[in-house]
């Protein structure tokens, strides 16, 4: 029964420990991601200009409909929408 308990509280030391690195590494991942943006993160990443509005934003954060990019879903819609019904007046 002692030798139960024994593995039981290994085995829970075990999972604190692996815890307890995991959020480490999470933090540390992090502030490098802080320090890279800061640094050199606005030249790493392309900037790309939203086609309503025209506000410049980084490519991972904009909306790709395959030829235009947005800031938001709501301003792809948008533009769809307005460039449609321009076509229908023509
Ligand atoms: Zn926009």
């Amino acid at each position: 029964m002692r030798a139960i308990v024994f593995l039981l509280l290994v085995v829970l030391v075990f999972f604190i420990i692996r815890f307890t690195l995991n959020k480490v590494i999470q933090i540390r991942d992090h502030n490098k991601k802080l320090a890279t943006d800061s640094s050199e993160g606005k030249t790493a990443e392309a900037m790309v200009r939203c086609a309503l509005c025209g506000v410049h934003l980084p490519q991972s954060d904009a909306y790709y409909d395959g030829k235009d990019t947005f800031c938001s879903e709501g301003h792809m819609n948008e533009f769809h929408n307005e460039k449609s019904t321009h076509s229908t007046e023509d």
